[in-house]
């Protein structure tokens, strides 16, 4: 690795440290030459602690490592990407990462459609939004709507036509999510029983 210690006249580069498997941004700090050596002898991540003013292996008091799982360079190699497997929470002060609220799973704009319909079943009537007048008929409707969406994706998935295969799953996904809600679910619920499975055969 030939990363460029010098830009900043300090022999230090900022080291961007990412969770792997959440995506999530759990600190950033700042590495020499001699702190990026031992992160990739160790598998530990090392900083340069600039007020302790020596090496510091994240974890070394609290035993929080941070376990590498790879490193990359930046464009023009002065910053760096850790992705890691953390031991437990990042932050001295408890937290998941730096920047406080705790490490939620997000899956983009699905988790931003959880929202939304959470929004409607609180704030909207029957007559105002589609969504809430779902959850006005009740889970019965709400589950009938996934059994004949799943139906309707069962019978595009024979055909070639991708756009209304897409369209179907799109149906299905959306009514799946209101029937999690309804239910008192997410998809993160469904996921860690999923992650759970996953866990028991590795
Ligand atoms: P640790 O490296 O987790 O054993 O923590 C040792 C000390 O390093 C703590 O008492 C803090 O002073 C500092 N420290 C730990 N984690 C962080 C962090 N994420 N950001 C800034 N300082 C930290
Ligand atoms: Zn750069
Ligand atoms: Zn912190
Ligand atoms: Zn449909």
């Amino acid at each position: 690795m030939a990363v460029n210690f010098n830009k900043n006249q300090d022999n230090l580069v900022p080291a961007i440290i990412q969770d792997k498997r959440t995506k999530t941004v759990l600190m950033l700090g700042y590495m020499n030459h001699d702190a990026l050596e031992q992160t990739m002898k160790s598998g530990k991540v090392t900083f340069y602690s600039r007020s302790k003013k020596r090496l510091w292996t994240k974890g070394e008091e609290s035993g929080n490592f941070l376990i590498v799982e790879d490193i990359q360079e930046d464009c023009d190699r002065d910053t760096l990407l850790i992705r890691v497997t953390p031991v437990g929470p990042t932050c001295h002060l408890g937290t998941d990462t730096c920047w406080g609220h705790d490490n939620e799973t997000t899956y983009g704009f699905l988790t931003e459609l959880e929202e939304i319909i959470r929004f409607r079943q609180k704030n909207a009537t029957g007559e105002q939004s589609y969504v809430a007048s779902l959850f006005e008929k009740g889970i019965n409707k709400i589950a009938q709507k996934v059994g004949e969406e799943a139906i309707e994706v069962v019978i595009e998935a024979k055909d070639a036509d991708d756009g209304r295969f897409l369209n179907e799953s799109a149906d299905l996904l959306f009514h799946f999510l209101i029937l999690l809600r309804a239910r008192g679910f997410s998809l993160e619920s469904v996921a860690e029983v999923l992650e759970a499975r996953h866990k028991a055969v590795t």
